[in-house]
């Protein structure tokens, strides 16, 4: 099978697996381990903030970034294909009691103009009080689209002159960095606090990291704690994120060029109608005949392939670690031949 439903898909490599077996451990929630310490002190020096904090999932250090900035009553501003709205079980709604408005956006990107716009007058009683804006970079449902860091920074401007914060759901905040060639600290500076997937494009079983000021973190370590997700001898799982860190951002760059023969063979193809434009690892496909994903589906996996359906009339696929070119060169030949 060649699995492009998701960057999620991938195995931890033998050296991966090695750099697990050898990593030192101890009792996290105590403070204790010190591969997850490692992981920590290095991923805050990365993105220039304090301190960072090891969870075991993307939806969960967003979830637990929205519950420190915000309070019940608040509301968060966001694209209404972000992550934390659409793929997190509501809980931006369930967790922190928090409503959501939704941004103009184009692939995900939404302006400073637009953060301005929506923010409540915080002396009308009958407003939520506006109080947290998410960028998602790159924007998933926007096909991988990368963010502009300028545009992001006047966000940041209309953030401080409001006083809202600014979160990054940065789960594939390596693949932008990979695109625009910005530093890590250029995001850590610009937002109070960043999510990093290891477990996307980077390869890691398991795992993410929360980013922030030293306060922050202390109480998303509350919050972790809480919510059940104090980790023990966690550092089996650290020591993959730190392997990925070492080993696997730099390629980054081969997983995008695939997503891009990708979206040339599927331009020309006569069931296509559109590609999203590919900047990442993520192509977006949306068909001819709006109500045949589930036979272009059908067919890919007949021949071994698998995608997933996208929204109405869409599919998506993704590159990733486990997809070399001649992974790519079979998927070619595959969708040439297939007549949906
Ligand atoms: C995958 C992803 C997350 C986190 O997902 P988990 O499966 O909970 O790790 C968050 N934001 C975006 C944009 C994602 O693609």
């Amino acid at each position: 099978m060649i699995d492009l439903r998701s960057d999620t898909v991938t195995r931890p490599t033998p050296a991966m697996l090695q750099a697990m077996a050898n990593a030192p451990t101890g009792d996290d929630v105590f403070g204790e381990d010190p591969t997850v310490n490692e992981l920590e002190r290095r991923m805050a020096a990365l993105f220039g903030h304090e301190a960072a904090l090891f969870c075991s999932s993307g939806t969960q250090t967003n979830q637990i970034a929205i519950n420190v900035h915000t309070r019940p009553g608040d509301e968060v501003l966001c694209d209404e294909g972000a992550h934390v709205y659409r793929y997190e079980g509501g809980g931006t709604m369930a967790n922190s009691g928090c409503s959501v408005r939704f941004l103009p956006a184009e692939r995900g990107r939404f302006t400073a103009r637009d953060v301005e716009a929506a923010i409540n007058d915080p002396g009308n009683p009958h407003l939520a009080r506006t109080r947290l804006v998410v960028i998602e970079n790159t924007a998933n449902r926007g096909g991988g689209a990368v963010w502009d860091i300028a545009e992001a920074g006047r966000v940041r401007a209309v953030c401080d002159a409001h006083g809202l914060a600014l979160h990054l759901d940065g789960a594939r905040i390596f693949n932008a960095m990979a695109v625009d060639r910005t530093a890590p600290s250029h995001w850590g500076t610009t937002f109070h606090s960043v999510s990093i997937c290891l477990s996307k494009g980077l390869g890691a079983p398991v795992g993410s990291v929360l980013t922030g000021n030293a306060a922050l973190i202390a109480q998303a370590r509350r919050v972790r704690k809480r919510w059940g997700g104090g980790m023990r001898q966690a550092g089996i799982l650290a020591a993959a994120g730190l392997h990925a860190l070492d080993h696997h951002v730099d390629r980054l760059h081969e997983d995008h060029e695939r997503a891009k023969r990708l979206e040339r063979i599927l331009f020309d193809l006569p069931w296509v109608e559109h590609v999203l434009p590919v900047e990442t690892n993520i192509v977006v496909v949306a068909l001819k005949d709006s109500g045949g994903v589930p036979r272009v589906l059908a067919a890919l996996k007949e021949r071994e392939v698998l995608a997933v359906a996208f929204g109405p009339g869409m599919l998506r696929l993704v590159t990733h670690l486990d997809t070399d070119d001649e992974a790519i060169d079979r998927v070619a030949g595959i969708l040439r031949t297939l007549h949906p």
